[in-house]
């Protein structure tokens, strides 16, 4: 599908440029990795204890914990919650397979309910027929970086008293009906995987509440379910945030407002491109519902011909990405007679149209025109 008057871009884009965020921050992040080495205290030190700060009073959640990925914080928040076997904990089938993972992992049986086909989200209304007296949490995913539907959530699940969990891995410093999100629910979960929009220099989760016994009980047991050393309450992981990611998480969180805007900024430059082009028929673009503050961690457009469109793209020096290919209910690990295909039309039909487009903050002009030009050469193609 190209023609010889589709040069190839000279220059290769990258879909997202960590080297890009470094090279502005380069000697606070060396100096605040130094810092550590010179103290040579890697573990729960104050390092953690100074970033758990911040990230509560960021959040505005009465306590942060770390722990050593999103996936951990997900799977210590439901051991703190108590679920296990014989219990149901209710999600989206859209999502990376981490949250629902944490579910099997506790015991516990994932619950799909279908998404919103607008905002990629778990739909109130799925939620509400998939509720069972074995109900004891949702987890709610602010997937792409647009907070969840978390009013009508919190109504279906206090009337039950079914805990929220916010997956707000993809989503941190997105706010809310004016919150941020992560101190909305009962408990917030938080990723530091390196291209998240708050990545650290590895792996690293951390995660929210305002309940202080819960806090507590995290705590425990991210330190394999230990209070005193060698004296063990209960049986927990190994799963802390290490002094090196919070060190250099800590100087990153300093840019995280501005680090946001400039991804907003991107997104609404995508938007008055496509628009000028008019096509806003081809593709659909990314919602904000009126209270939500998206912090788009993706830019994600919905187009039917998403397959021909991202080989296109690709051929044009234009990397793009699919989240998620297949729904979690249809992959092995969760497939059963319960979900089968057809099972979340939304969520299938997601799966096939979906494309990210390259989003970060230092996501030059130059490379946005060109994947807008180009995405409108395909649509004359074709
Ligand atoms: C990244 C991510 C996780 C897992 O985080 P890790 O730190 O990679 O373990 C969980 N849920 C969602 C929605 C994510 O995007």
């Amino acid at each position: 599908m190209t023609s010889p008057h589709d040069p190839p871009l000279r220059m290769l884009m990258p879909f997202v440029d960590l080297r890009a965020q470094f090279a502005a921050i380069r000697p606070e992040v060396i100096a605040a990795v130094a810092a550590v080495m010179e103290r040579q205290q890697f573990i729960l030190g104050p390092e953690v204890e100074r970033f758990e700060q911040e990230i509560a009073d960021y959040v505005g959640a009465g306590a942060a914990v770390g722990c050593a990925s999103g996936t951990d914080a997900l799977l210590l928040v439901l051991m703190a919650l108590g679920i296990g076997p014989g219990d149901e904990v209710i999600t989206t089938p859209f999502t990376f397979i981490a949250t629902a993972a944490a579910i099997a992992r506790a015991g516990a049986k994932p619950v799909f309910a279908d998404i919103d086909p607008h905002t990629f989200n778990i739909d109130p209304k799925s939620i509400e027929t998939a509720i069972t007296q074995s109900t004891r949490a949702i987890i709610a995913v602010h997937l792409f970086g647009l907070p969840a539907d978390l009013a009508p959530i919190a109504a279906l699940a206090k009337a039950r008293s079914i805990a929220i969990v916010e997956d707000a891995a993809q989503a941190i410093g997105a706010r809310y009906q004016g919150q941020r999100v992560g101190a909305i629910g009962d408990l917030g979960c938080f990723s530091f995987f390196p291209s998240k929009n708050l990545g650290g220099a590895g792996d690293g989760g951390l995660v929210t509440t305002s309940h202080p016994e819960t806090a507590e009980r995290i705590r425990v047991l991210r330190e394999h379910g230990s209070r005193d050393k060698y004296t063990y309450e209960t049986l927990g992981l190994n799963s802390r945030l290490d002094e090196i990611q919070a060190a250099v998480l800590g100087v990153k969180l300093k840019y995280l407002d501005q680090w946001n805007a400039r991804r907003r900024d991107k997104a609404d430059r995508y938007r008055a491109m496509f628009a000028e082009r008019g096509l806003e028929s081809f593709i659909e673009l990314p919602v904000e519902p009126p209270g939500c503050q998206h912090v788009y961690n993706q830019f994600v457009i919905r187009c039917p011909r998403r397959d021909d469109l991202r080989g296109f793209l690709a051929g044009r020096g234009i990397p793009t990405q699919v989240y998620y290919p297949a729904p979690l209910h249809l992959q092995p690990p969760f497939a059963n007679q319960d979900f089968g295909e057809g099972r979340f039309p939304q969520a299938e039909r997601a799966s096939r149209e979906v494309l990210a487009l390259p989003i970060y903050p230092e996501l030059t002009d130059e490379l946005q025109l060109a994947v807008v030009d180009s995405i409108h050469r395909f649509r004359t193609l074709i």
